[in-house]
């Protein structure tokens, strides 16, 4: 028994050196999974895929091992563009709204075509999606999931204007899986459905042109 169990220990502790190249270890790494508090003083943790870093101790969402990066102190990670995470507060200061509220604006520009939902995103980027909700409505005038369909549309426009795609393809394009619901959400946007922007939008090429 403890024979196997030893080889089983060996076994992961090898796979760990080849693939980690010692940038987290699994000491660390459980102690991100476990928010443990314990580590506070000892690393933080930066995330790859949202700009964002932490302490161990942080409570959002665990991220995904591979957009890890290590830092020693807090100094650090913003010596490399991360920025504070603004629920554990890692230099113990509130990161600003206004740039919050641009984090969370890249976030939407890049990642559009997925689900997006308020809870999603509040997670991801590090907030209650009421208080995100709150501060990005105070900074940009609009709601979080209106900025996320702004973006959808003016997406979708481009898509009606440049190619012959079908109008639920374009739907699906910029992460709308629901065809009527794309249309009736671009025609409030515009005041006219996808058809007939591109309609008009091919006419006044014609008559331009
Ligand atoms: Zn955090």
């Amino acid at each position: 028994m403890p024979d196997s169990m030893d080889k089983g220990h060996k076994e992961s502790h090898d796979y760990r050196i080849l693939n980690d190249a010692e940038l987290i270890t699994d000491i660390k790494w459980q102690a991100i999974i476990n928010n443990d508090p314990a580590y506070n003083n000892e690393f933080f943790y930066a995330v790859k895929s949202t700009g964002i870093f932490c302490k161990p101790s942080c409570k959002s969402r665990v991220p995904k091992k591979e957009n890890v990066c290590i830092f020693p102190n807090a100094e650090q990670a913003l010596l490399a563009n991360f920025r504070p995470c603004k629920r554990c507060k890692p230099t113990n200061e509130y990161l600003p709204d206004t740039e919050w509220v641009e984090l969370i604006t890249e976030y939407i520009d890049k990642n559009f075509t997925e689900k997006l939902t308020l809870e999603s995103l509040a997670n991801i980027c590090h907030g209650s999606p009421y208080h995100m909700h709150r501060t990005f409505k105070k900074i940009k005038g609009i709601t979080p999931v209106e900025y996320i369909q702004q973006v959808r549309v003016n997406a979708a426009k481009k898509y009606l204007v440049q190619t012959n795609k079908a109008i639920g393809d374009i739907a699906a394009c910029v992460g709308i899986a629901n065809a009527p619901y794309f249309i009736t959400l671009f025609k409030k946007k515009t005041g006219q459905t996808p058809a007939q922007f591109r309609q008009r939008s091919k006419m006044e090429e014609k008559y331009n042109g």
